[in-house]
Protein backbone atom coordinates (compact mmCIF):
# COMPACT_ATOMS: atom_id res chain seq x y z
CA UNK A 1 0.00 0.00 0.00
CA UNK A 2 1.12 3.88 -0.83
CA UNK A 3 2.46 5.45 1.88
CA UNK A 4 1.95 8.95 0.24
CA UNK A 5 -1.62 10.74 1.30
CA UNK A 6 -4.88 10.41 -0.49
CA UNK A 7 -6.30 12.62 -3.19
CA UNK A 8 -9.88 12.55 -4.01
CA UNK A 9 -10.48 13.79 -7.66
CA UNK A 10 -14.45 14.81 -8.76
CA UNK A 11 -14.98 14.81 -12.42
CA UNK A 12 -12.35 12.17 -12.98
CA UNK A 13 -13.92 9.81 -15.91
CA UNK A 14 -12.84 11.81 -18.52
CA UNK A 15 -11.02 14.84 -19.52
CA UNK A 16 -8.72 16.85 -17.19
CA UNK A 17 -9.64 14.82 -13.87
CA UNK A 18 -8.69 11.14 -15.54
CA UNK A 19 -5.59 12.84 -16.79
CA UNK A 20 -5.09 13.85 -13.12
CA UNK A 21 -5.82 10.94 -11.81
CA UNK A 22 -3.09 8.91 -14.21
CA UNK A 23 -0.56 11.80 -13.71
CA UNK A 24 -1.18 11.25 -9.40
CA UNK A 25 -1.35 7.11 -9.79
CA UNK A 26 1.64 6.93 -11.49
CA UNK A 27 3.62 9.41 -8.54
CA UNK A 28 2.23 7.32 -6.59
CA UNK A 29 -0.58 8.92 -4.75
CA UNK A 30 -3.73 6.64 -3.33
CA UNK A 31 -6.86 8.11 -4.99
CA UNK A 32 -10.72 8.66 -4.63
CA UNK A 33 -12.17 8.96 -7.82
CA UNK A 34 -15.53 10.61 -8.14
CA UNK A 35 -18.10 10.64 -11.04
CA UNK A 36 -21.72 9.04 -12.22
CA UNK A 37 -19.60 7.20 -14.71
CA UNK A 38 -17.97 4.58 -13.22
CA UNK A 39 -17.09 2.78 -15.63
CA UNK A 40 -15.18 4.80 -16.94
CA UNK A 41 -12.93 5.70 -13.89
CA UNK A 42 -13.01 1.71 -13.69
CA UNK A 43 -11.58 1.47 -17.81
CA UNK A 44 -8.40 3.76 -15.99
CA UNK A 45 -7.56 0.46 -14.42
CA UNK A 46 -4.87 2.37 -11.38
CA UNK A 47 -3.56 0.79 -8.54
CA UNK A 48 -4.57 1.81 -4.74
CA UNK A 49 -7.99 3.69 -6.11
CA UNK A 50 -11.23 3.55 -4.78
CA UNK A 51 -14.19 4.19 -7.11
CA UNK A 52 -17.01 5.95 -6.23
CA UNK A 53 -20.41 6.56 -8.46
CA UNK A 54 -20.97 10.14 -7.18
CA UNK A 55 -22.81 13.34 -8.25
CA UNK A 56 -21.09 16.36 -6.68
CA UNK A 57 -24.43 17.38 -6.10
CA UNK A 58 -25.48 14.90 -3.65
CA UNK A 59 -23.58 15.63 -0.69
CA UNK A 60 -24.24 12.21 1.39
CA UNK A 61 -22.95 10.22 -1.63
CA UNK A 62 -19.46 12.41 -1.44
CA UNK A 63 -19.28 12.23 2.20
CA UNK A 64 -20.29 8.43 2.17
CA UNK A 65 -17.11 8.00 -0.51
CA UNK A 66 -14.73 10.15 0.98
CA UNK A 67 -15.36 7.87 4.76
CA UNK A 68 -14.95 4.77 2.49
CA UNK A 69 -11.46 5.64 1.39
CA UNK A 70 -10.34 7.24 4.19
CA UNK A 71 -10.86 4.09 6.31
CA UNK A 72 -8.09 2.75 4.02
CA UNK A 73 -5.75 5.23 2.91
CA UNK A 74 -5.87 7.95 5.74
CA UNK A 75 -7.10 11.43 5.26
CA UNK A 76 -7.56 13.22 2.17
CA UNK A 77 -4.80 15.81 1.24
CA UNK A 78 -5.55 16.66 -1.82
CA UNK A 79 -9.11 17.56 -3.21
CA UNK A 80 -9.25 18.30 -6.78
CA UNK A 81 -12.60 20.14 -7.17
CA UNK A 82 -12.79 19.43 -10.78
CA UNK A 83 -16.43 18.38 -12.48
CA UNK A 84 -17.85 20.61 -14.21
CA UNK A 85 -20.44 21.11 -17.05
CA UNK A 86 -20.97 23.82 -20.09
CA UNK A 87 -23.98 23.58 -21.71
CA UNK A 88 -23.44 26.86 -23.81
CA UNK A 89 -26.19 28.79 -25.47
CA UNK A 90 -27.17 32.78 -24.82
CA UNK A 91 -29.39 33.75 -21.63
CA UNK A 92 -32.38 34.02 -23.29
CA UNK A 93 -32.79 30.37 -25.25
CA UNK A 94 -30.99 28.54 -22.20
CA UNK A 95 -33.44 26.00 -20.39
CA UNK A 96 -33.60 27.10 -16.28
CA UNK A 97 -32.39 22.93 -16.25
CA UNK A 98 -29.12 23.95 -17.63
CA UNK A 99 -28.53 27.33 -15.83
CA UNK A 100 -29.38 25.84 -12.66
CA UNK A 101 -26.85 22.37 -13.50
CA UNK A 102 -24.09 24.88 -14.54
CA UNK A 103 -24.51 26.57 -10.71
CA UNK A 104 -25.15 23.33 -9.07
CA UNK A 105 -22.78 21.11 -10.28
CA UNK A 106 -20.01 23.67 -10.90
CA UNK A 107 -20.11 26.08 -7.41
CA UNK A 108 -22.43 24.36 -5.39
CA UNK A 109 -20.58 20.86 -6.01
CA UNK A 110 -17.19 22.69 -5.13
CA UNK A 111 -18.25 23.97 -2.18
CA UNK A 112 -20.03 21.42 -0.78
CA UNK A 113 -17.04 18.77 -0.96
CA UNK A 114 -14.82 21.35 0.20
CA UNK A 115 -16.72 21.84 3.12
CA UNK A 116 -16.42 17.86 3.70
CA UNK A 117 -12.94 17.54 3.85
CA UNK A 118 -11.58 21.30 5.52
CA UNK A 119 -12.83 20.65 9.43
CA UNK A 120 -10.16 17.55 8.86
CA UNK A 121 -7.35 19.72 7.12
CA UNK A 122 -7.95 22.78 9.49
CA UNK A 123 -7.53 20.07 12.43
CA UNK A 124 -4.23 18.93 10.86
CA UNK A 125 -3.46 22.08 9.78
CA UNK A 126 -2.53 20.06 6.48
CA UNK A 127 -4.47 19.91 3.21
CA UNK A 128 -4.41 21.13 -0.46
CA UNK A 129 -7.68 22.26 -2.28
CA UNK A 130 -7.53 22.60 -5.69
CA UNK A 131 -10.18 24.60 -7.67
CA UNK A 132 -10.72 24.06 -11.26
CA UNK A 133 -11.56 27.42 -12.87
CA UNK A 134 -11.50 28.80 -15.90
CA UNK A 135 -10.11 31.42 -18.30
CA UNK A 136 -14.06 32.00 -18.54
CA UNK A 137 -13.68 33.03 -14.87
CA UNK A 138 -11.52 35.85 -15.99
CA UNK A 139 -13.09 37.14 -18.98
CA UNK A 140 -16.93 37.02 -21.27
CA UNK A 141 -16.84 34.94 -24.43
CA UNK A 142 -19.87 34.42 -26.45
CA UNK A 143 -22.56 32.14 -25.39
CA UNK A 144 -20.37 31.56 -22.00
CA UNK A 145 -22.80 34.26 -19.73
CA UNK A 146 -23.90 31.43 -17.49
CA UNK A 147 -21.07 29.39 -18.08
CA UNK A 148 -18.67 32.15 -17.25
CA UNK A 149 -20.74 33.08 -14.26
CA UNK A 150 -19.76 29.94 -12.77
CA UNK A 151 -16.52 30.24 -13.35
CA UNK A 152 -16.20 33.55 -11.73
CA UNK A 153 -18.04 32.32 -8.62
CA UNK A 154 -15.19 29.57 -8.49
CA UNK A 155 -12.10 32.07 -9.08
CA UNK A 156 -14.27 34.57 -5.79
CA UNK A 157 -14.48 31.10 -3.52
CA UNK A 158 -11.32 30.10 -4.11
CA UNK A 159 -9.75 33.79 -2.96
CA UNK A 160 -12.29 33.49 0.04
CA UNK A 161 -11.69 30.01 0.77
CA UNK A 162 -7.71 30.69 0.87
CA UNK A 163 -7.79 34.02 3.01
CA UNK A 164 -10.15 31.46 5.15
CA UNK A 165 -7.88 28.54 5.52
CA UNK A 166 -4.14 30.31 5.64
CA UNK A 167 -3.67 30.47 9.19
CA UNK A 168 -4.68 26.76 9.19
CA UNK A 169 -2.24 25.84 7.51
CA UNK A 170 -4.35 24.91 4.43
CA UNK A 171 -3.56 25.86 0.57
CA UNK A 172 -6.64 26.49 -2.34
CA UNK A 173 -5.26 26.71 -5.24
CA UNK A 174 -7.14 27.87 -8.28
CA UNK A 175 -6.69 26.44 -12.26
CA UNK A 176 -7.69 28.16 -15.17
CA UNK A 177 -7.10 26.48 -18.09
CA UNK A 178 -8.07 27.75 -21.43
CA UNK A 179 -8.91 25.75 -24.37
CA UNK A 180 -8.33 21.93 -23.40
CA UNK A 181 -9.30 18.63 -25.61
CA UNK A 182 -11.66 17.43 -23.36
CA UNK A 183 -15.86 16.42 -23.47
CA UNK A 184 -17.09 19.74 -21.92
CA UNK A 185 -18.84 20.57 -25.63
CA UNK A 186 -21.16 17.50 -25.07
CA UNK A 187 -24.22 19.17 -23.41
CA UNK A 188 -24.26 22.14 -25.96
CA UNK A 189 -26.96 21.49 -27.87
CA UNK A 190 -26.38 24.07 -30.56
CA UNK A 191 -24.74 22.49 -33.67
CA UNK A 192 -24.12 26.51 -34.47
CA UNK A 193 -22.40 26.96 -31.24
CA UNK A 194 -20.61 23.40 -31.30
CA UNK A 195 -18.90 24.46 -34.99
CA UNK A 196 -18.05 27.72 -33.68
CA UNK A 197 -16.36 26.38 -30.64
CA UNK A 198 -14.59 23.67 -32.97
CA UNK A 199 -13.60 26.40 -35.36
CA UNK A 200 -11.93 28.78 -32.91
CA UNK A 201 -10.38 25.72 -31.07
CA UNK A 202 -9.09 24.53 -34.95
CA UNK A 203 -7.71 28.17 -35.81
CA UNK A 204 -5.43 28.19 -32.88
CA UNK A 205 -3.92 24.52 -33.84
CA UNK A 206 -5.78 22.54 -31.15
CA UNK A 207 -6.57 22.93 -27.21
CA UNK A 208 -4.12 21.58 -24.76
CA UNK A 209 -4.04 18.11 -23.95
CA UNK A 210 -5.63 17.49 -20.37
CA UNK A 211 -2.47 15.71 -19.44
CA UNK A 212 -0.56 19.26 -19.69
CA UNK A 213 -3.21 20.21 -16.75
CA UNK A 214 -2.47 17.44 -14.45
CA UNK A 215 1.12 17.96 -14.97
CA UNK A 216 0.83 21.73 -13.80
CA UNK A 217 -1.33 20.07 -10.84
CA UNK A 218 1.30 17.92 -9.76
CA UNK A 219 3.79 20.59 -9.64
CA UNK A 220 1.92 23.08 -7.33
CA UNK A 221 1.05 20.12 -5.44
CA UNK A 222 4.66 18.91 -4.89
CA UNK A 223 5.47 22.26 -3.85
CA UNK A 224 6.26 22.40 -0.14
CA UNK A 225 3.43 22.77 1.89
CA UNK A 226 4.42 26.43 3.08
CA UNK A 227 4.63 27.35 -0.58
CA UNK A 228 1.21 28.10 -2.52
CA UNK A 229 1.24 28.63 -6.04
CA UNK A 230 -2.16 30.65 -5.59
CA UNK A 231 -3.24 30.40 -9.30
CA UNK A 232 -2.23 28.73 -12.25
CA UNK A 233 -3.89 30.10 -15.63
CA UNK A 234 -2.95 27.98 -18.62
CA UNK A 235 -3.53 27.79 -21.94
CA UNK A 236 -2.13 26.87 -25.65
CA UNK A 237 0.72 29.66 -26.60
CA UNK A 238 -1.60 30.12 -29.96
CA UNK A 239 -4.62 31.19 -27.72
CA UNK A 240 -5.04 34.84 -27.74
CA UNK A 241 -8.13 35.70 -25.89
P1 LIG B 1 -15.15 16.61 -19.32
O1 LIG B 1 -16.55 16.79 -19.80
O2 LIG B 1 -14.26 15.70 -20.08
O3 LIG B 1 -15.15 16.19 -17.79
C1 LIG B 1 -16.10 16.66 -16.89
C2 LIG B 1 -16.13 15.73 -15.70
O4 LIG B 1 -17.08 16.22 -14.74
C3 LIG B 1 -16.54 14.32 -16.06
O5 LIG B 1 -15.71 13.40 -15.41
C4 LIG B 1 -17.96 14.21 -15.52
O6 LIG B 1 -18.21 12.89 -15.08
C5 LIG B 1 -17.87 15.15 -14.32
N1 LIG B 1 -19.18 15.58 -13.88
C6 LIG B 1 -20.10 16.31 -14.54
N2 LIG B 1 -21.20 16.46 -13.79
C7 LIG B 1 -20.97 15.80 -12.63
C8 LIG B 1 -21.73 15.58 -11.46
N3 LIG B 1 -22.97 16.07 -11.33
N4 LIG B 1 -21.19 14.85 -10.46
C9 LIG B 1 -19.95 14.33 -10.60
N5 LIG B 1 -19.19 14.51 -11.66
C10 LIG B 1 -19.70 15.24 -12.67
O7 LIG B 1 -14.56 18.10 -19.29
P2 LIG B 1 -13.21 18.72 -18.71
O8 LIG B 1 -12.23 17.70 -18.34
O9 LIG B 1 -12.83 19.77 -19.67
O10 LIG B 1 -13.77 19.45 -17.42
C11 LIG B 1 -13.14 19.40 -16.16
C12 LIG B 1 -13.15 20.80 -15.55
O11 LIG B 1 -12.31 21.65 -16.31
C13 LIG B 1 -14.53 21.47 -15.54
O12 LIG B 1 -14.71 22.11 -14.30
C14 LIG B 1 -14.42 22.48 -16.65
O13 LIG B 1 -15.31 23.55 -16.44
C15 LIG B 1 -12.97 22.87 -16.53
N6 LIG B 1 -12.39 23.52 -17.70
C16 LIG B 1 -12.32 22.90 -18.91
C17 LIG B 1 -11.77 23.55 -20.00
C18 LIG B 1 -11.72 22.94 -21.36
O14 LIG B 1 -11.40 23.64 -22.34
N7 LIG B 1 -11.96 21.65 -21.53
C19 LIG B 1 -11.20 24.90 -19.88
C20 LIG B 1 -11.30 25.45 -18.55
C21 LIG B 1 -11.86 24.79 -17.52
P3 LIG B 1 -19.60 12.09 -15.19
O15 LIG B 1 -20.32 12.63 -16.40
O16 LIG B 1 -19.17 10.67 -15.33
O17 LIG B 1 -20.29 12.36 -13.89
Amino acid sequence: MSLLPLVAITGASSGIGAAAAQAFSAAGYPLLLLARRASRMQALGLPNTVIAEADVTDGDMVRSAITRAESLYGPVDLLINNAGVMPLAPVHEQPMSDIKLMFDVNCVGLVSTAKIVLPSMRERRHGTIMNIGSIAGRKLYDNHTVYCATKFAVHALTEGLRAENADHGVRVILVAPGQVETELLSLTRSPEIVSDYLSYRESIGGGLQPSDVADAMLHAYQLPQNVCLREIVMTPTSQGD
